[in-house]
């Protein structure tokens, strides 16, 4: 299945948006000028330093960048603990990446930002979006309240109903929160809800998608506006360890915070990377939610990419307890970068993140959102067997107050 190997890994996508043979638009004839729209827009702000500028300014006074490099001192203690009493005098150096530190809590924050300075670039007066867990409508309703747009947030019926706390917020910002009811009232239907709206909406409307998915140039331009937490990463470690760290680790829902970490170092031959996937309760049954680990190829949501999807093709739904890593899909670069077996993928339970969350909680005194705890999880099982000289960055990308719920219940305590 290993594609040709490319003499750059950063190189991608081509002219078409195509990563080997993921990516692309596969979009209704209607849709098409907008992308190239949004494409001739996103060329021009991407090279043009007033837009840069503007950028970093929002990113430095706005979401609180750059995010601290932090030496997770007690858990890489407590881990060569663990590596000893496996007979190994092993635990490599951990350090977080501090993203949930940001303004709303998580890396959402750093591609709505960029992405609602281009929409102004363009001319547009509304933005819509999609969200699954209210994340990213959140992140999204917050940049609509800092620029004075409105904002309208597609939403499953189901979400909605599950995700009050965050239904409540993005009201409180501004938002009108459209419900979806067509097929489970989830994520992937109110992104279908979105491409609608954008198509009948033409002239006004800017779609600011919330993950590195999506028809061409979305993929790119979030992986872009995500990339700040790689480049922060390589400065902050070359500054503290002199080094390159030997590995990467980052959970991986639609892809943007991993693709974000990794794509600075992408060609970095002696960087291990490793992207965490929600095995939900096991990979053997349906509750999951690893396309890389256990998907096939298709087309979903104007891309070409790994996807989970039943023998005729309709995709099924995903199940994880972090609500943030349960879409069907994933961004096709990261499908691209499992053929070509640049970034290694590999699945953890609801269980394991769940412990990890505990972990992390009582040896750092931070509770990470259960997103990712899954990378915590990978982490825990790779320490111990690493040399003590050796160095892992995991991104945590988001804080734990929006599922403290969800840990109470699953723990059986009372709030
Ligand atoms: C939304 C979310 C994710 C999953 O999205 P990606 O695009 O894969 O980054 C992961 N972690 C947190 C904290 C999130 O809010």
């Amino acid at each position: 299945m290993n594609q040709q190997l490319p003499n750059s890994f950063r190189a991608g996508p081509d002219e078409e948006g195509r990563f080997g043979l993921f990516g692309g638009r596969f979009v209704a004839e209607t849709l098409m000028p907008l992308i190239l729209d949004l494409q001739d827009a996103w060329n021009t702000a991407r090279v043009d330093p007033a837009f840069r500028a503007e950028l970093d300014g929002l990113n430095k006074h706005y979401i609180g960048r750059p995010s601290p490099l932090y030496f997770a001192e007690r858990l890489t203690e407590e881990l060569r603990q663990v590596s000893e009493s496996q007979g190994l005098a092993g635990g490599a150096k951990i350090y977080f990446k501090r993203d949930e530190l940001n303004h709303t809590g998580s890396h959402k924050i750093n591609n709505c930002v960029g992405q609602i300075l281009l929409a102004r670039k363009m001319g547009k007066t509304r933005i819509i979006a999609e969200t699954g867990a209210g994340q990213h409508g959140v992140a999204t309703a917050t940049v609509c309240a800092r620029f004075g747009l409105p904002c309208v947030v597609y939403m499953g019926a189901t979400d909605v109903e599950r995700q009050a706390p965050n239904v409540f917020r993005m009201k409180l910002l501004g938002a009108e929160v459209v419900p979806v009811t067509a097929g489970h009232g989830t994520l992937k239907d109110a992104m279908n809800e979105a491409l609608r709206d954008w198509v009948t909406n033409v002239d006004s409307t800017y779609y600011l998608i919330g993950t590195a998915a999506g028809p061409h140039p979305y993929p790119e331009l979030v992986r872009e506006f995500q990339s700040v937490i790689g480049k922060e990463t390589r400065e902050q470690m070359l500054e503290v360890e002199g080094r390159l760290p030997d590995m990467l680790v980052a959970a991986v829902g639609g892809g943007s915070n991993a693709i974000g970490l990794f794509h600075p170092f992408l060609d970095d031959k002696d960087v291990a990377i490793v992207g965490v996937e929600a095995g939900g309760k096991g990979l053997d049954g349906e509750e999951h939610c690893a396309s890389l680990t256990a998907g096939s190829p298709g087309v979903l949501h104007g891309n070409r990419t790994y996807l989970l999807q039943d023998g005729d093709g309709q995709i099924k739904e995903g199940h994880s307890i972090s609500a943030g890593l349960d879409y069907p899909g994933i961004g096709p670069e990261h499908s691209w970068l499992k053929d070509t077996g640049r970034v290694e993928y590999v699945p953890i339970m609801d269980t394991e993140a769940l412990a990890a969350f505990q972990v992390l909680t009582r040896t750092e005194g931070i509770i990470p959102a259960l997103e990712p705890a899954h990378a915590l999880a990978e982490v825990i099982k790779r320490a111990p067997k690493m040399d003590r000289d050796q160095i892992i960055v995991m991104n945590l990308c988001g804080r734990g107050d929006k599922d403290v719920h969800t840990v109470a219940k699953h723990l059986g305590m009372e709030m």
